[in-house]
């Protein structure tokens, strides 16, 4: 018998009768927060609501907010305060709190902003559509916060219609929801409940219709995606198997995915990467510290030379891969020999790039029980290890210089809308002059001309 317990999306709601307005999605936080907004805005859509380009104009507001750092949270609230403003006067504005801040916090939200109309978690995305609905006809102050906690419990059966992503390049697509790690410093095993995996057929099922529908790159996500596929009904399906299974689907032609977990990294992952064509040569493996002691008081199941054995692994079978990470500066007493430790690391595994953060102490987590280091000490640290990554990131992206890659084109670049942009196969950003109506979504050689912090600069080839 199934142990996946498949949670209905909630009713959808009748087509409104009335012209509807505009809605703005806020969304801080992860490429799960990312992906769960793209739903929301679809579901808005779906109800006769268009975008709106500020969120003071929007009838409709929904906050997508995050709770991994104490800064997203403290905007968030900020933001609510201003829309609880805007709301006294204009009372017919609908307030909706989604994400990790929500399922966490919710009473709180609804005592400083009293004006809010619903608050979600995590696991009731696809119950906002309902909410909006019923906020529009005036019902207000509701909460939906049921977290599945049994593992196989999952919300799926994503309505095809939220599928319809029509020319879209890159999709997001969640293969696990939840977390049973239990890092220290994390509040994600609470916020976003235990690791459940999506049924592998769904998963699949999804791939191929956004490759239906154009999407030739798609990132798989899961808080620690490579422990995909525990306590799935039909068995364990191993990620490497997962990722063969998506690489088999026609037009799809990039997999790649985030975040995976240093102890779950194994062999036939690796050599998955290097031999099937559409998996890519990156890999953002968060380290998080660079000293045993350090990992293990955050509770990281791994040590520095178990991560260094991955790290070997990857550059021996693939001398390119690109490798990028998550480190966390001022962890609770962390010393400056820990320190001097994550920044020999840095120089050992020469990242290609990192996400690098000052500890931020997140109640009901054990982490925040522990001695603090001093902010400045944390900020100090901070400032040392980006300056010090920041030149490596530079001698890596100057090696790359000359070389040609294979780049998907994604459209115009952001920083200089005459150009295009587009990511190499590991990962590196790509600046280049060319036609956008010709490339647009087509794999092309370019050579690489110039460094930069932030990528590389290129022509085709
Ligand atoms: S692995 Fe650790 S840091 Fe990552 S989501 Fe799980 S508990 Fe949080």
């Amino acid at each position: 018998m199934s142990n996946v317990t498949l949670l209905q999306p909630g009713t959808k709601p009748a087509a409104p009768k009335t012209k509807r307005g505009t809605y703005f999605v806020q969304t801080w936080g992860c490429q799960m927060n990312e992906e769960d907004s793209e739903q929301m805005a679809l579901y808005l859509q779906e109800l006769g609501l268009k975008p709106a380009a500020d969120w003071r104009e929007a009838q409709v507001v929904l906050l997508n907010t995050c709770s991994v750092r104490r800064k997203p949270e403290d905007k968030a609230f900020s933001l609510l305060g201003e829309l609880n403003i805007i709301k006294a006067n204009r009372p017919e504005v609908v307030i909706g709190v989604a994400g990790c801040m929500a399922q966490l916090r919710a009473k709180e939200i609804r005592q400083k902003n009293p004006l809010v109309d619903f608050v979600v978690g995590t696991a009731q995305v696809s119950e906002i559509p309902g909410l909006v609905e019923e906020a529009l006809q005036g019902k207000r102050f509701q909460t939906r916060l049921d977290l599945p906690e049994r593992k196989g419990v999952i919300v799926t059966q994503i309505p095809q219609r939220n599928l319809e992503r029509t020319g879209k390049i890159k999709a997001f697509v969640p293969i696990q929801y939840g977390c049973d790690k239990f890092c220290t410093f994390c509040i994600v095993p609470t916020t976003r409940g235990r690791e459940r995996s999506r049924p592998t057929e769904h998963i699949v099922a999804e791939v191929r219709r956004l490759a239906e529908l154009g999407t030739k790159e798609v990132t798989l996500l899961g808080q620690t995606v490579n422990s995909y596929g525990k306590n799935l009904a039909e068995g364990r399906v191993p990620f490497s198997q997962l990722l063969q299974l998506l690489a088999g689907i026609p037009g799809i032609e990039r997999i790649r995915y985030t975040s995976p977990y240093p102890r779950d990294f194994r062999t036939d992952l690796i050599e998955v990467i290097r031999d099937v064509p559409q998996v890519m040569e990156h890999c953002h493996m968060p380290l998080q510290g660079g000293n045993d002691d350090l990992l293990k008081r955050m509770k990281r199941l791994y040590t520095v030379e178990s991560f260094a054995a991955i790290v070997a692994e990857l550059r021996e079978k693939m001398p390119d891969v690109g490798l990028t990470t998550d480190i966390i500066v001022g962890f609770p007493g962390e010393t400056e020999e820990e320190f001097e430790g994550t920044l020999a690391c840095m120089e050992r595994f020469q990242f290609d790039g990192a996400y690098m953060f000052r500890y931020s102490p997140r109640p009901g987590t054990p982490a925040a029980e522990m001695e603090q280091v001093p902010t400045q000490v944390g900020k100090d640290r901070l400032n040392k290890l980006i300056a010090f990554q920041q030149q490596i990131t530079l001698n890596k992206n100057a090696d790359c210089v000359g070389k040609t890659y294979e780049v998907l084109v994604e459209g115009p670049s952001p920083k200089n809308p005459k150009l295009l942009h587009g990511y190499s196969r590991c990962f590196r950003k790509i600046h280049f002059p060319g036609d956008l109506e010709k490339f647009r979504g087509e794999i092309i050689p370019i050579t690489t001309t110039e460094a930069h912090l932030w990528g590389l600069s290129g022509k085709i080839a």
